[in-house]
């Protein structure tokens, strides 16, 4: 049976990167199928799940616009890779039984759904996975930023951030032995301290909403479960 859980609806945002594996570029399909092995035993135990995955494992704007490419075509090859990611997340959590819809903040009626709020809302409550692609469907934007949108419009209680840490550390942990992991942080405090949990405007949009981040590393297995019914070490932002 599912252990019990406080959180009814939550948000989980992963980088385009933690989809690739291994690897430098692009989807590894058994890394995609874990993860979404991680939603499903989340799913399990109840709770509405929206996701948010990024695009930076096949194209970033600020790299294709740092090798001269105007900067807003670039963002939109972003937003449209995050699609992709989308498309690849929905066939693995289908594969495993788990319902889902795929929401674009740019409408692609062939490929997915356009995002209308009451009718990702409607989804939500039938308990299926929302992934939520495109972005904001703004260039300037980030995925960061997205999955604190559409938190904040589908009434999550947290964003779930998944990272390759167990949480928000006061410098690097891969490189610095001695460093040291904060239990809870300020909104504030993240900003003025340059830490790197998401970028300043989706910190600061968190801020405004009073949406807590919860800083988890993904790379943990049942780690996200886990985290939800209160186990495992992590990180609060706000909250
Ligand atoms: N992007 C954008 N507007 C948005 C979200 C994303 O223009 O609202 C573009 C931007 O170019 C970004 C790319 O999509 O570099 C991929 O998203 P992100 O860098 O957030 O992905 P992640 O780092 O999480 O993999």
């Amino acid at each position: 049976t599912a252990p019990a859980t406080a959180f009814k609806r939550v948000m989980l945002k992963i980088s385009g990167e933690a989809l690739m594996g291994d690897q430098g570029y692009g989807l590894h399909p058994p890394t995609v199928q874990r993860i979404a092995e991680e939603v499903k035993s989340v799913h399990d135990m109840g709770v509405e799940i929206c996701m948010v995955i990024g695009g930076g494992n096949i194209f970033r704007g600020l790299q294709g616009s740092a090798q001269g490419m105007e900067r807003t075509t670039a963002d939109y090859m972003g937003m449209l890779a995050t699609v992709m990611n989308a498309l690849a997340m929905q066939s693995a959590l289908e594969s495993l039984g788990v319902f889902t819809r795929v929401i674009s903040a740019i409408p692609m009626d062939q490929i997915c759904e356009p995002y209308i709020r009451r009718r990702a809302v409607r989804h939500l409550e039938k308990k299926r996975v929302c992934i939520f692609a495109a972005g904001t469907g703004n260039p300037y934007f980030t995925t960061d930023t997205a999955a604190t949108l559409r938190a904040s419009e589908m009434s999550c209680e947290a964003i779930f951030k998944g990272t390759k840490v167990d949480g928000v550390y006061d410098k690097d942990p891969v490189q610095h032995e001695d460093a040291v992991r904060y239990d809870n942080i300020s909104y504030d405090d993240v900003l003025t301290k340059h830490l790197k949990v998401m970028d300043a405007s989706a910190i600061a949009l968190a801020r405004d909403n009073n949406l807590p981040i919860i800083v988890f590393s993904l790379d943990e297995p049942g780690g996200f479960r886990g985290i939800l019914a209160g186990k495992g070490t992590y990180t609060t932002v706000g909250g």
